[in-house]
Parts: structure tokens; C-alpha cells; sequence
């Protein structure tokens, strides 16, 4: 039997089935949740999404009134979680994962640390909601015009528009079977990318008027505190897409973005070409991929800068 086969088992066996994701959710994560949400809905099961806070760009996807803040119960027959490559990620969310009978995780992150009884993790796939697909196929579960769009949002998120490196030749294929069933391919482009709220504009401007080109003009480096986003007014998820600015510029390898979140400071890296971010973050207890990773430290922005800028250098020569 393969692990599909035992997941599909695990599935049939519960009733109450939470799905969990990362903490400061993306359009992966939420996307993910949402599609599963909207499949195991119509396999009847009774399913909760906790996931507290996500950003406003996402509230219009189908299923979110799946979303709860806090799960209905403390012991759920299964928890699955989503786009999440440690149970430290589920952050606050984490004794829903621990006291479920049965826990299950599906992912894409290399780093993934096999936290469940089942792990169905494909490092290839470019997003999580891909791996989904393929997992739906596979049951022969229908993917709706509303679950496709959620696992569109996932895959249009993650691949930014299917440019980065992990898009395949399956990505495009599932494109078009998604827009086959309806799926509004335009319409998820525009809410993932192009709608800008006031106060994300303001943060992006703090952001670029520090942005910093450090190395031979190989690394920028840019921050936000919690001031700047109570000066602009700033909502959940407005930090999106910052760490991008300083990649998107010529000539630039790697781009580093320290932003202030409850439990310390959050260090966005991205790299274009040939530094692997994901082992960078790995040093320091993150992780990631290749070319986009994480990691949540503690201290000042300064000191922060500091050591991950002596690794990246590192990793430029
Ligand atoms: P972000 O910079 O938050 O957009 O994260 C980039 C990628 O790295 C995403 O795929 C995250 O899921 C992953 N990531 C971020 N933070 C961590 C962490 N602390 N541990 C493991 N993976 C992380
Ligand atoms: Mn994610
Ligand atoms: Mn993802």
C-alpha cells in the first residue's frame, strides 16, 4: 500500500478532521487548506480550518467560512496539516496537531521533518496545493470550479506566477485542467499580485527608502518593525511581497527582508540564481527551499543582519 493509499484509509476512519498550516499564512497555505477543506466537505466529513489570523486578499476564496479562530474541539479523530514544514510552525496551533488520534502531513518543503504518523511530502511539486491535485486525481475526488480556484491561488502564489524553478510541465497541465473546470486563471493573478491596499503601499515605501545594497550590489537588505506597521496602519500579510523588491533587481543574488512578529524577528531570503537559502536558514533552526526560505530569530534587526549577512557572503564566493 502505498502512503496515498494509508492516508485515504486515516481519512475514511474520522468524523472531525482539522487541517492546520503554517504560521502567517500565504496563499499556499491558505489555498491548501481551503481546497482540502472544500474535498473532505464532500467525502462528509465534519472539518475545521483554525487558523486565526490570514491576510484580507484571501477572504473572497471559496470555503472560508471553514476558517475558524480556535477549533470546536480539543480532540479531533485527525489533524492534517499543510504547507508546513515543522510542528513548531503551527505556532499556537500546535496541541490540535499533538492530541489529534491520527496526524498526517502534506507538504512540498524540502526541509519537512516527517512530524506525522504519515507524511506525504513531494519535494518537486512547486506548491503544496499541487501536491493536493495530485493526490485528488489519485482518489478520484471531483475538483470543483471552487476547489480548483483555491489550489490555482496556492500554485499562482508559490511559483509567483509560474516563474520560479520549480514550475513544471505539470503545473501547466493542471492549469489547464483547472481552467477547464471553470477556474478564473486572471481573476486569482490579479488578487495575488496586483491589488495593493494603502497601507501595504506605505510599508512597501518604508521598506524601499532603507533597502540597502550591500556586496558588490549581490545582496540587498531591508526591514520592517511593529512601529512601522502601526504608522501605516498595516493588516495582516502587508509585508507580503517585500522581500521580492530587492530580488526582482539586476544583478542582485540574494535579497534579505527582517520583519517584526509577535515571537521575534522573521527573516525572509530569496536568491535568483545559485545560493541555496534554504541551507542558510537551516543554520539558524529555518528552512525552506532553494530559493525562497525562512526563519524566526530573536534580538535586534542589527545583530540579525549581521549573522545571516556572514553566511550569505558565504555562500556568494
Ligand atoms: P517566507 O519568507 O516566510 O515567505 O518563507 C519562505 C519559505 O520558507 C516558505 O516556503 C516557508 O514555508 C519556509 N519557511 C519560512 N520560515 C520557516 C521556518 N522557520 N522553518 C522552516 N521553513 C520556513
Ligand atoms: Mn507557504
Ligand atoms: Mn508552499
Amino acid at each position: 500500500m502505498s502512503t496515498l493509499d494509508n492516508v485515504l484509509k486515516e481519512i475514511n476512519k474520522a468524523d472531525n478532521i482539522v487541517l492546520l498550516a503554517h504560521e502567517n499564512p500565504d496563499g499556499d497555505a491558505i489555498g491548501s487548506c481551503l481546497a482540502m477543506g472544500l474535498a473532505l466537505k464532500k467525502q462528509n466529513k465534519n472539518v475545521e480550518i483554525v487558523m486565526p489570523k490570514y491576510p484580507r486578499a484571501f477572504s473572497n476564496l471559496p470555503g472560508t467560512e471553514l476558517i475558524k479562530k480556535e477549533g470546536s474541539t480539543k480532540k479531533y479523530d485527525l489533524a492534517i496539516a499543510l504547507d508546513c514544514a515543522t510542528v513548531k510552525l503551527l505556532n499556537g496551533w500546535t496541541n490540535y496537531f499533538e492530541d489529534a488520534k491520527s496526524k498526517i502531513v502534506i507538504d512540498h518543503h524540502s526541509t519537512n521533518a516527517m512530524f506525522g504518523d504519515l507524511n506525504y511530502v513531494d519535494y518537486s511539486a512547486p506548491a503544496c496545493a499541487q501536491v493536493l491535485y495530485t493526490m485528488f486525481m489519485y482518489y478520484k475526488w471531483e475538483v470543483t470550479q471552487d476547489i480548483g480556484t483555491d489550489l490555482m491561488t496556492g500554485i499562482i502564489t508559490d511559483t509567483g506566477g509560474f516563474q520560479y524553478s520549480g514550475t513544471s510541465k505539470e503545473t501547466f497541465e493542471i492549469a489547464a485542467r483547472l481552467l477547464s473546470v471553470g477556474v478564473n486563471i486572471p481573476k486569482i493573478y490579479k488578487q495575488v499580485f496586483s491589488t495593493c491596499t494603502r497601507s501595504s503601499y506605505e510599508l512597501k515605501k518604508l521598506a524601499l527608502d532603507r533597502l540597502e545594497f550591500l556586496e558588490d550590489n549581490k545582496v540587498t537588505f531591508t526591514y520592517i518593525t511593529k512601529k512601522d506597521e502601526e504608522k501605516v496602519n498595516a493588516e495582516t500579510g502587508d509585508y507580503e511581497g517585500i522581500v521580492n523588491e530587492g530580488k526582482n533587481i539586476e544583478g542582485v543574488e540574494v535579497s534579505i527582508f527582517i520583519h517584526e512578529i509577535d515571537n521575534g524577528m522573521k527573516v525572509s531570503l530569496r536568491s535568483n540564481d545559485y545560493v541555496n537559502v534554504s541551507n542558510i536558514c537551516l543554520m539558524f533552526g529555518g528552512g525552506g527551499h532553494p530559493k525562497a526560505a525562512g526563519v524566526t530569530m530573536q534580538g535586534k534587526v542589527e545583530d540579525i543582519k549581521e549573522m545571516i549577512l556572514r553566511e550569505v557572503k558565504r555562500a556568494l564566493k
